[in-house]
């Protein structure tokens, strides 16, 4: 399939479009990367750049059959061993480890998509891999590795 390169900037017109490049990202890095770790992706970026929409992307990739969806009160929901965590609620970024963190991003069964990772920075596993979202206009959303 695709090869995705880091330090490429791409961009959408879609919703879909942005969920396909999600599969094309992850396909790439699970064929490159080291498989001693989880495979973490901190998805960085403002409200409605298209995140969760990527996130999406990233479970019909992996054929997941529940719904991945902006969680309102829930910080993480787990996919069998794809691992969703939106941190925009965290108040302490140390809460993260009350929710098996280190065990999660140790198995490298898992993958693991993480939104607002700033709120966990310090807690970020060094094979973490940084995505940058932009919200360009209404169908437009600009995506960097
Ligand atoms: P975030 O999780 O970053 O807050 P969401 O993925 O929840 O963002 O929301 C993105 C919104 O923008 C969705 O309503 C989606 O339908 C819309 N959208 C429009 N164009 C695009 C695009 N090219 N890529 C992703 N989302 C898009
Ligand atoms: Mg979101």
């Amino acid at each position: 399939m695709s090869i995705i390169k880091t330090n490429k900037v791409f961009k959408t017109f879609t919703p879909q479009e942005t969920q396909k490049l999600a599969g094309d990202i992850l396909d790439s890095l699970i064929k490159k990367a080291p498989k001693d770790k989880a495979l973490v992706l901190a998805l960085q970026g403002d409200l409605g750049s298209g995140k969760t929409t990527f996130t999406q992307g990233l479970g019909k990739y992996l054929k997941i059959k529940g719904r991945i969806n902006s969680p309102t009160f829930v910080v993480m929901k787990r996919f069998g061993n794809f691992y969703h965590f939106d941190c925009y609620r965290l108040e302490k970024p140390k809460e993260i480890l009350e929710l098996n963190w280190q065990e999660i991003i140790n198995n490298p069964k898992n993958i693991v998509a993480i939104e607002w990772p700033e709120k966990i920075k310090k807690f970020l596993p060094k094979q973490t891999h940084f995505l940058k979202f932009k919200f360009i206009n209404e169908i437009q959303r600009e995506i960097k590795i």
